[in-house]
Order: structure tokens, then C-alpha cells, then sequence
């Protein structure tokens, strides 16, 4: 899936590491001749590619970022309060994630990531969705739920 370079930090190491619009981190490194990436060892190298896009595959996985606060949480919903709006396709705003999370029965869910997510979540289970990815819910029976938003740690 495709995001935005947002920001820039080392890690304990030193090597740089894009921070990204979906509030996912990702490595840049020059390691010549297999990574060539000289720009990234510049202050300037770096403030040129801050806003360019750039592959997340965590986002395609659906793996929550570290250290998100929790926000608000929607909820709880049953088969019968559950809002028209979550059972068709809808997506979270940007920079903030979702965690489904279904405390009793069970509810279908499809996302539009690559490759497209179709499971059946159950009692117990938890769903990451990634900011501005289309999903919904298929309810076919008693079901209780709540749905978290998480965002970047405060500054
Ligand atoms: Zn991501």
C-alpha cells in the first residue's frame, strides 16, 4: 500500500528511519551496491523526500504500529445498534487506526488491503485497520462489538 514520507528519526543505531503517513516506520538505508541511496545521509537528501510516497507492506498486513494511544472508542454495538455506516464500506481517518474487537458471537469482515482481508471474527478476536483502507462489516447474527481508534503518542 502506498503512503507518504511524513518524518524522519535515527535509531539506537543511527541509521535513518521514514516515519510514514500511516503512522508506520520504515528503514532507509544506503548500503552500496545493493541499497544506493546516498540522499538519505543529507539534511537536504531527506527534506526532499518528505511528502514522496513509498511502499508500506505492514499496511497490507494490517500490523498495528508501536505505541499508539488509544483515542476514543465507538461502541459497544450489537447485531441490532451496530450504525448502517459500519456495515458498508467505510475507512478510518487519516493518521488513526482501528481495532475492531468482538466480545461476543461472531461478524464477517472484508478490507481492501492487498491481498484483500475475508474472515470471520469470532469472540475474543481483534482487527487492526489501517487508516483510509475501505472495510465493513457482514452481520448474520448476534454479535457484540467495539471499535478503538488509536493515534500518534502525544508529542
Ligand atoms: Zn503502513
Amino acid at each position: 500500500m502506498i503512503r507518504q514520507i511524513v518524518g524522519w528519526h535515527r535509531d539506537e543505531v543511527g541509521d535513518w528511519v521514514a516515519e510514514l503517513s500511516c503512522l508506520h516506520n520504515q528503514h532507509v538505508r544506503h548500503r552500496p551496491p545493493f541499497q544506493e541511496r546516498p540522499w538519505v545521509q543529507t539534511h537536504e537528501g531527506r527534506g526532499t523526500r518528505l511528502g514522496t510516497e513509498i511502499e508500506c507492506p505492514l499496511c497490507d498486513r494490517a500490523e498495528l504500529p508501536e505505541g499508539l494511544r488509544l483515542a476514543r472508542t465507538a461502541g459497544p454495538f450489537d447485531q441490532d445498534s451496530l450504525p448502517a455506516g459500519l456495515r458498508r464500506d467505510h475507512r478510518v481517518a487519516e493518521r488513526t487506526w482501528g481495532r475492531l474487537r468482538v466480545t461476543s458471537g461472531s461478524v464477517g469482515f472484508a478490507m481492501g488491503t492487498d491481498p484483500p482481508v475475508e474472515r470471520r471474527l469470532e469472540a475474543g478476536d481483534d482487527q487492526p485497520i489501517p487508516p483510509g483502507v475501505p472495510h465493513a462489516l457482514r452481520v448474520g447474527g448476534p454479535v457484540t462489538l467495539q471499535v478503538d481508534f488509536l493515534v500518534a503518542p502525544g508529542p
